[in-house]
């Protein structure tokens, strides 16, 4: 519905709305000057029930600018009707004679701007998302009033696990409800979503079901570890199987031949997104899916973890008009977090960002994101040429992985916009060696490149069960650290698989010893005379003495000072940058 349309009705319905109540009121006031009985007007309880009705209302309206804030419904217009409701409702009571009709024309005004918005904003929102449904309200009376009317349309309450599957939405289609309908009956429905709920409660990125001859292997990507989970019986886990196939729109019966799809499935009260892929085996069918939480926030570039004079460096390297910037390092390695944490410094009002991504991880509002399709001819290359016409200032191109994209990429950093991707390389130096391996001119690097950050995640140590230990001072001499001042490192608490065990698991980390992650970084900033370097002859040995001559810093080194600070360990770190 457009802008003006909405406008227009809603002025409509608050006219309406003043005419109907305007009429009996102006009759009353013409019968007399204070047209009121006798005495005793202050009753403490009914000031009391005013108050708590306009607490709500209060309460009502800031979620109303809110919610109009997220959806990009117009702000401005709702926000007015709320309060036209407010102010109109004081008048009312003012005015009106007789306390039950005063108290049912309040009410009523308060409530129907925001009664109104809702029935908009559920237009604009998928099913779950909906508010003040019979679902959303026996929600609401389970979580707050302990009280269970009856079952939800959706399976959520019989089987206690808040997670609801929906078929992939595919570009301008709705869900296949038939297709959640055929699953919702299969025998591994429940294991399927407890499996997921379980995943998302720790934090899981990749979920990986492996058949064996007896049994379905599951296990978790947790902070980039894979962490097994308790295993399905056969029969079960290729049920799950199935019906994570079905609700990707796969085909069933194809055992063998690699498929992939997606799908979508609310959990607790957001939706979350999974890519997923199955293939053949020698004992059967194994699927591994991948999970994207679209509602996460973006960090910024002061969260990612890197010292204060890089993220400086980073900021005046990604706000400027025009250049080329990549992120490198293995799958994994966060590298497009730091993109999106690089686009949230680019004014997104002023400047038209379009992205190109494989798949969209994070929904950004003012940003055009577009998703490749290699199956349907929408490669990075395809979409890069198409988005080049619709004038943009700043792209973002998921990864460069071939020779075109690579070309276009330059081509467009050096005509006036600014080129944001990653690419797959294990330092920042051997980024650019890749580029030039890729078949790309070193001429059209060195005018297009204006830094490569080179970067990994280190699990950070839990806080609760962290181990004290001296440092070997031969090691700290080794690695060139001041061996006077440091006297501790820490470490993860001893793994014994024993028996013992048992009693000592640390409940902050599940017994792993570490609890989430940051970056360890390297950036490779452009200057002038390695511009010339990359012209002249790439020779990779020198260009990176000459990086670290003009104050690169290799990831290890990076490392190191969150190893010192005590937050990460010295193994963690050797093993992330071997
Ligand atoms: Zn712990």
């Amino acid at each position: 519905m457009s802008v003006k349309r909405l406008v227009r009705k809603s002025r409509l319905f608050a006219t309406v709305v003043i005419a109907v109540l305007a009429l009996p009121a102006g009759a009353w006031a013409a019968d007399g000057p204070f047209p009121r009985g006798e005495g005793f007007y202050f009753d403490i309880f009914t000031v009391i029930l005013f108050l708590a009705i306009y607490a709500a209302w209060i309460k009502t309206s800031s979620w109303v600018d809110r919610d109009a804030q997220e959806l990009s419904l117009p702000g401005d217009m709702w926000n007015g009707l709320m309060l036209a409701g407010g102010a109109l409702s004081l008048i009312m009571i003012w005015i009106m004679p007789v306390f039950w009709l005063s108290f049912f024309v309040f009410v009523l005004l308060l409530a129907a701007p925001s009664l109104y918005y809702v029935s908009v904003r559920n237009r604009k929102v998928k099913a779950p998302e909906r508010v003040l449904t019979p679902d959303h309200l026996r929600s609401l009376a389970r979580r707050y009033l302990k009280l269970d009317f009856g079952k939800a349309s959706d399976d959520t309450a019989r089987d206690g696990v808040p997670v609801r599957f929906f078929g992939r939405r595919s570009e301008g289609q709705p869900d296949d409800p038939n297709r959640v309908a055929r699953v919702m009956e299969s025998v591994g429905y429940k294991t399927a979503q407890e499996m997921v709920y379980d995943a998302c409660n720790r934090r899981a990125t990749d979920i990986h079901l492996e058949p064996t001859k007896s049994e379905m292997t599951v296990r978790f990507r947790i902070d980039g570890m894979l962490t097994p989970a308790d295993p399905f019986s056969r029969a079960t886990g290729d049920a799950v199987i199935s019906i994570f196939k079905v609700l990707c729109n796969m085909d069933i019966t194809e055992k063998r031949k690699p498929q992939d799809g997606s799908m979508s499935a609310q959990v607790e009260d957001h939706v979350v997104d999974f890519r997923v892929a199955t293939s053949g085996s020698v004992s059967g069918e194994k699927l591994v899916m991948r999970i994207l939480d679209t509602s996460q926030q973006i960090i910024s570039l002061e969260q990612l973890g890197m010292r204060e004079k890089m993220h400086t460096q980073l900021r005046s390297i990604v706000t400027q008009p025009h250049g080329l910037f990549i992120v490198c390092g293995p799958t994994g390695a966060g590298k497009s977090t730091t993109l999106y944490a690089c686009l949230n410094e680019i004014d997104r009002y002023q400047q038209n960002i379009i992205t190109i991504e494989n798949p969209v991880e994070y929904q950004l509002e003012n940003v055009t994101q577009i998703e490749v399709n290699p199956k349907a001819g929408k490669t990075f290359a395809t979409e890069l040429r198409s988005i080049l016409r619709q004038d943009p200032d700043v792209i973002m191109i998921g990864e460069i992985r071939d020779k075109e994209t690579a070309e276009i990429a330059c081509q467009a950093a050096q005509t006036g916009h600014m080129v944001f991707t990653t690419l797959h390389a294990n330092d920042a130096v051997t980024a650019l060696g890749r580029l030039i391996d890729l078949g790309v001119q070193p001429f059209m690097i060195a005018s297009a490149l204006s830094g490569v950050l080179g970067q990994r995640l280190v699990r950070l140590l839990c806080p609760k069960c962290k181990v004290r230990y001296k440092p070997n001072p031969e090691l700290l001499r080794k690695a060139n650290l001041p061996v006077e001042k440091i006297k501790f490192f820490y470490k993860p608490p001893e793994q014994n698989d024993g028996e013992e065990s048992e009693e000592e698991v640390c409940e902050n980390c599940g017994g792993s010893g570490y609890q989430k992650r940051t970056g360890v970084f390297e950036l490779f900033v452009i200057t002038e005379k390695i511009r010339d370097m990359i012209r002249d002859n790439p020779n990779m040995t020198a260009i990176k003495q000459e990086a670290v001559k003009s104050g690169m810093r290799y990831l290890y080194e990076d490392g190191l000072r969150q190893v010192i600070e005590g937050k990460t360990s010295i193994q963690e770190l050797l093993r992330v940058c071997k």
